[in-house]
């Protein structure tokens, strides 16, 4: 690399590790429209959700005022095992893509669970125990968020009881064994311990589950068992706002080097590493400070933001959950399956959803047999090998970097790679023997599913 005067990684010191979480929602003129309560049609409590989440993140939760969160010490302290995480100029790929772009990007994979679900689930326990609770329940689809949220429990002596989705249980015993090396029980779901596990499998026997479907177990575990909270991995703005670690660092290592993004691209599932990604500098756009352009990568087999509708919403199966107002294509969706598990959500975080709404950002979606020859490309040039998650955002930062190609530009591209893929190497086996599918939802199944929304998001 001689002649490259920027470094291949920019590390912050451990010192530069921010001291404070970013709530973008502060600087939003028009705010994200609030959960709703099915039972009475109005906003949700604080008293409400008290039952369901911690106290401290339902006050995260509701909070569209205060900018800065201050990161307690101890959550600080685990960071320090795998952050700050570096800032990376992919010069190898630009190199083989013969652009003139400047490609970088953030990677969030150096940690055991493998993603950027550790920087929430760390800061999720951390407040369950400090509520001195006994334990938390959640569920798990692709099973990265299950492993980050052991990992955390593990630490802080939090029992840790995971619903994980019937067919990834089976698939990915791997997986679920390290969920287990941390401590925490995975059952299948849906199960025979929940009410709504029961009547899932007498409505559908032989169902392989959804995420939708464990959710709802997790949920009703949770507020009947004394001393368990329900905590979930993305699409809530508390998570996002933990987040805002990723884009708080690139920003401060853009910083450092003396480079300005001009294109950030992050793949959307529920919206967090995306809406953690921009967070810093959708402020700076909105608070007039700095223009850039934000773009959200979804699968063509998910399209939430590309084909959804903008209303309320279940976030979940069991409809026991509060509404969210948010780009959806139904709760009763079920997208084909992909390999790519982390992006199966009908919906989309409402404050992402308020963004784009606003015209803020673009999304984009992409083919799941492009994004892995995206990831085949990324693995052989920058020696990553890479989340099928994550390569839809490398499928599109490469598109950008051809684009930049054809018109001559020099555009500074910034991606998040969300995390590893060494868990899904069924995936990437169906791709190297061609027997990936590509199915994409005709417009009369996403109508059909549409059709089903709840009344409520007719009145606002
Ligand atoms: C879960 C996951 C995602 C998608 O979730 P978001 O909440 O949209 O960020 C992306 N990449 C990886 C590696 C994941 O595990």
């Amino acid at each position: 690399m001689s002649g490259r005067n920027i470094p291949y990684k920019t590390y912050l010191e451990e010192s530069e590790l921010p001291e404070c979480w970013y709530n973008v929602r502060a600087d939003m003129q028009k705010k994200p429209a609030p959960l709703i309560d099915p039972a009475t049609g109005a906003p949700c409590s604080a008293e409400a959700l008290s039952h369901v989440f911690c106290d401290e993140l339902v006050q995260q939760e509701l909070d569209d005022k205060t900018p800065l969160f201050k990161i307690p010490k101890q959550i600080r302290d685990f960071y320090r095992m795998f952050r700050p995480s570096p800032l990376i100029r992919a010069y190898f790929l630009e190199e083989a893509l013969g652009t003139p772009a400047k490609i970088y990007y953030k990677f969030e994979g150096n940690n055991t669970s493998g993603s950027h679900k550790l920087n929430s689930a760390v800061a999720q326990a951390y407040y369950a125990k400090a509520q001195g609770l006994k334990g938390v329940t959640t569920e798990t689809g692709a099973g990265q968020w299950g492993t980050a949220l052991s990992m955390a429990c593990a630490f802080f002596g939090l029992d840790c009881r995971v619903f994980m989705v019937k067919c990834s249980y089976e698939q990915k015993p791997f997986r679920r064994e390290v969920m287990r090396t941390y401590g925490a029980s995975v059952t299948p779901s849906p199960s025979e311990t929940t009410e709504v596990g029961r009547l899932i499998n007498r409505e559908h026997p032989g169902t392989t589950g959804s995420l939708g479907c464990a959710i709802s177990e997790a949920v009703e575990t949770a507020v009947s068992t004394p001393g368990y909270r329900y905590v979930l991995g993305s699409v809530l703005n508390q998570v996002l706002l933990h987040q805002s670690i990723i884009g708080l660092e690139a920003r401060a290592a853009f910083k450092k080097i003396g480079v300005k993004p001009d294109v950030i691209i992050g793949c959307a599932g529920g919206g967090s590493n995306l809406g953690g990604l921009i967070a810093p500098f959708m402020g700076e756009k909105l608070r007039g400070e700095a223009d850039y352009r934000i773009v959200a990568v979804e699968p063509a087999s998910c399209p939430s933001f590309t084909r959804g509708k903008y209303a309320y919403d279940y976030c979940d199966t069991g409809r026991i959950c509060p509404l969210a107002k948010m780009y959806t294509i139904g709760a009763d969706f079920i997208p084909s399956p992909s390999h790519a598990g982390g992006l199966r959500f009908h919906g989309m975080s409402s404050t992402l959803s308020e963004l784009y709404d606003q015209k803020l950002m673009e999304a984009v979606s992409v083919k799941q047999s492009d994004v892995f020859a995206a990831a085949t490309q990324f693995a052989r040039t920058e020696g990553i090998l890479p989340a099928p998650e994550s390569s839809h955002a490398i499928r599109a930062a490469i598109d950008e970097a051809l684009r930049c190609r054809a018109e001559g530009r020099e555009e500074t591209i910034l991606f998040g790679l969300t995390g590893t893929g060494y868990f899904d190497m069924t995936a990437y086996q169906a791709f190297n023997d061609g027997t990936m599918s590509d199915y994409i939802p005709t417009d009369d199944e996403i109508k059909a599913s549409l059709a089903k929304l709840p009344a409520v998001g007719e009145k606002c």
